[in-house]
This record gives C-alpha cells, sequence and structure tokens, in this order.
C-alpha cells in the first residue's frame, strides 16, 4: 500500500514544482496527438526509440496506459530571460530530466503491481540515441517515452492535478507522470 501524501511530498522535496494524483480513469487520452508527432515540429520523429513512430502505435500505448490505475504528475518550471531564450530552455529541459533520472530510483521501490514512468520529449537517457546510428536501444530498462507519444492530453492533465499548464511570463513548463496500479 502506498502512502500517497508521503509519496507527492518526496517527490516535492526532490526538485518538483508542483504534484497531483489523478485517476486514470478521468485522463483523456487523444490519438490526434500522433499526427502532431508525424508533423515533426520538435524534430524528433523517427529519431529516438521511445518517440513515434518506433515507440508503438498509438492504440496500442493508449490501451497499456488506460490499464492504470492511477497517475502522480509532477511539473518543473523554468526560468527564462525572454521567450527566444533557447539556452534557458535546454538547462529547464536538462534540470526536468534529471529530475525524472531521480525518481526513477525513488518510484523503483514504490510497492506496485505494475508501473510506466513517462516524461516530457524524447528518451534523454542516452547523451545520443542509439536509433540515429540504428543499433539497438542501450537502456530500455531505463528508456522513457513521453506522456504526448502515449496520447495524453497534458494540458488537461495539468488542470485535473492541480496545476498551470503554463506558468507566466517568460517561464517553461515540463511535466512528467508515473502511471502505477497498486
Ligand atoms: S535509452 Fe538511450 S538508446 Fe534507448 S531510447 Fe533512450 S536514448 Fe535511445
Amino acid at each position: 500500500m502506498i502512502e500517497e501524501k508521503e509519496l507527492l511530498d518526496k517527490v516535492l522535496e526532490m526538485g518538483a514544482y508542483k504534484t497531483g494524483l489523478v485517476k486514470v480513469s478521468d485522463i483523456r487520452f487523444e490519438r490526434a496527438f500522433r499526427d502532431m508527432c508525424e508533423a515533426n515540429a520538435c524534430g524528433n520523429y523517427g529519431k529516438c526509440w521511445m518517440c513515434p513512430p518506433d515507440a508503438g502505435d498509438i492504440d496500442v500505448l493508449i490501451e497499456e496506459a488506460k490499464g492504470f490505475q492511477k497517475a502522480l504528475v509532477y511539473q518543473t518550471v523554468g526560468q527564462l530571460e525572454d521567450s527566444y531564450d533557447f539556452e534557458g530552455m535546454m538547462e529547464a529541459a536538462r534540470v526536468h530530466n534529471e529530475l525524472a533520472n531521480s525518481l526513477r530510483q525513488l518510484f523503483d521501490t514504490l510497492p506496485v503491481s505494475k508501473k510506466l514512468h513517462l516524461g516530457a520529449g524524447g528518451c534523454h537517457v542516452c547523451e545520443r540515441c542509439a536509433k540515429l546510428t540504428n543499433e539497438p536501444c542501450r537502456s530500455p530498462e531505463l528508456a522513457m517515452a513521453s506522456l504526448e507519444t502515449y496520447g495524453v492530453a497534458v494540458s488537461e492533465l495539468a488542470a485535473q492535478a492541480g496545476m498551470k499548464y503554463i506558468n507566466g511570463e517568460n517561464t517553461v513548463t515540463y511535466f512528467g507522470a508515473l502511471f502505477f496500479s497498486e
């Protein structure tokens, strides 16, 4: 049995800006996010084993995510000098991914029957994904897909978890979530 309040507090202590717990049955999933991935605005499409199309069929991933009971949602907020501050965005992403990596170790200790940790953007475990040289994933046990890859409507998820999707001028907000069943 998970002590949920204790877990949420621990995630805050480790560096999240806010945390919240959502029932997976309340989360909206949207197949259309796959079209956005295919438009390749982020440049990761086809360049990471954990991004589309290699991450898998959207319907299969949505069904997998729907098979969990709850989602522990967390967010990080980075400060930017202005809305063109690309370096600031990269630094905020690095901080978020570092937190996600630390949280993985915490989540591994939880007494849950199954879990799925989803993050922001592509997998950031390796400096360069092995997909770029068409080699097998180097660390499948650590590899992490994004919430969007699983079709999660993240802006709605934020509201459901009691968070803002956007946290003010000159900030960038990233999300992650642990889907789990007790
Ligand atoms: S663990 Fe490394 S090789 Fe595997 S998906 Fe992530 S970045 Fe790519």
